[in-house]
């Protein structure tokens, strides 16, 4: 049985939840097919012609919108430090002024999800949904909001862009006065409350973000919206990871043409550092996890150091290695003596080192001023210094235009009921990053 394109199109068949694939400003919807209640595929016109695609999700009942009202769906919570996450029915209320509700389609897990999950280093603050790392579709917008719509394919970024501070007025920053990265906040900017909650009890945002659930809530200046055609299973690691370790070379350390450049840190962060694209020669790897290195080599680390290798400072190592110093240093661990040895280990006249790990919450870093007046530089970032908003479309057209191969960072991936076998990797250090699929 065949139903008007026009019923389809009334009732929100382009709703996200039901068809992902499918985009109003870019789709025609010419037929349905359905079968009792169950949609069973469309057929649709887009710039490429005629096409069939089958729906997700195929009941018809589902395609209402659900937009003004409170959604109940799956989320991943964390009830304590450490503890393993619990896969809960909550509520999600609708978004407020300058919010958007995400279906959250793909997540992956970051190192800095884990950190603050085992509240180790870093303040605790749970109930909590983690996440901050995933690919989605807007499924309705609070007031205000002008710049997207239900149905756009978006990365959220756990620091936003205002577009109005001084910052976001200035080329050079990205740490945006209003939205900026905040570890500490569990609730929303605008009225200081939670989107979430179970059984009535508030459960915490983490980073603005919490793409740990099948639906969040998000302030709209931490949604970047992208090319509806860029798989989403991909590129959501351009959320977090895979963008700052990339930034964090093109933007901040800038390595000159044949410079010598060392990363500290081979997880995904690390191994985004793309030393070789902005042109260096030499690109040592320097990881306490010896199965790092295979993986890194395809991706043109060239030579590697273990500091459990020395008893002596691994900064004395690598200015050996390179007589006095390397150009560049990256550093990608989060562990204070890394990011100690990171700057120590850049040339003096002109090393410049870039701090990107995530530290412990008390981490105090010493270093000697001479190392100063010597004329070596230290700077940090988040994000890559990236803007997510302005910035973040053209990465990910790096991506659909080949130039990034996000494929080689995804080694593992895992059904949403299965989330904590994600962790197990990270914690185990097995391999780079996990997609967690949210429909599984
Ligand atoms: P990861 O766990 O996959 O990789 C970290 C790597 O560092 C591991 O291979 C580990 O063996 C290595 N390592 C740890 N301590 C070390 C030491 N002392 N010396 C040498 N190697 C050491 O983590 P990831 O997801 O790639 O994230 C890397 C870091 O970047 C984390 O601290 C994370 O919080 C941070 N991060 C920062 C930003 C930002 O915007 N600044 C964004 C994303 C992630
Ligand atoms: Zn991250």
């Amino acid at each position: 049985m065949a139903m008007a394109a026009g019923h389809m199109m009334r009732c929100g068949v382009v709703h996200p939840g039901v068809f992902p694939v499918l985009l109003p400003k870019i789709h025609r919807v010419e037929k349905i097919m359905s079968r009792g209640s169950q949609v069973i595929r469309c057929q649709v016109h887009d710039s490429r012609g005629f096409t069939t695609v089958q729906p997700k999700i195929r009941k018809v009942e589902e395609i209402e919108s659900t937009a003004g009202q409170v959604i109940q769906c799956r989320a991943a919570v964390a009830w304590e430090a450490g503890k393993p996450l619990a896969i809960e029915e909550i509520e999600v209320a609708p978004p407020k002024e300058m919010e958007v509700r995400l279906k959250i389609l793909y997540t992956s897990l970051c190192h800095t999800d884990v950190y603050f999950w085992e509240a180790k280093g870093q303040t605790p603050l749970f109930p909590r949904i983690f996440g901050h790392e995933a690919g989605g579709i807007v499924e309705s917008v609070g007031e205000g909001v002008t710049d997207l719509a239900p149905g756009d394919h978006v990365l959220p970024v756990f620091t936003g862009e205002c577009k109005e501070c001084v910052h976001c007025k200035r080329e050079e920053s990205n740490m945006c006065d209003l939205l900026r990265i905040n570890t500490e906040r569990g609730a929303m900017i605008s009225d200081g409350q939670s989107r979430f909650s179970i059984n009535g009890k508030p459960i915490y945002h983490f980073l603005g973000t919490s793409t740990f659930s099948e639906y969040t809530v998000i302030h709209s200046g931490c949604v970047a919206k992208i090319d509806p055609l860029a798989p989403l299973d991909k590129v959501c690691v351009l959320s977090c990871g895979i963008s700052t370790g990339l930034g964090a070379t093109l933007n901040v350390a800038k390595p000159p043409k044949g410079s010598t450049v060392a990363i500290f840190g081979l997880g995904a962060v690390g191994l985004a550092v793309r030393a070789r694209i902005a042109g260096a020669s030499r690109i040592i790897g320097v990881d306490r996890n010896p199965t790092r290195f295979d993986k890194a080599k395809k991706f043109g680390v060239t030579e590697f150091v273990n500091p459990l290798d020395y008893d002596r400072p691994v900064q004395e190592v690598l200015a050996e290695m390179t007589g006095g110093g390397v150009d560049r240093s990256i550093e990608c661990t989060g562990n204070i003596n890394a990011m100690i040895s990171a700057f120590e280990c850049v040339h003096d006249g002109w090393g410049v080192a870039v701090l990107v790990g995530v530290p412990h919450k008390e981490a105090q870093f010493k270093t000697h001023p001479i190392n100063f007046l010597n004329e070596r530089t230290l700077k940090g970032t988040f994000f890559g210094n990236y803007k997510p908003r302005t910035d973040l479309p053209s990465v990910v057209e790096m991506y659909m235009n080949k130039e990034l191969e996000l494929e080689k960072f995804i080694t593992h991936s895992v059904p949403f009921s299965e989330i904590n076998k994600a962790f197990d990797y990270m914690l185990k250090g097995d391999g780079l990053r996990c997609i967690i699929h949210m429909d599984g």
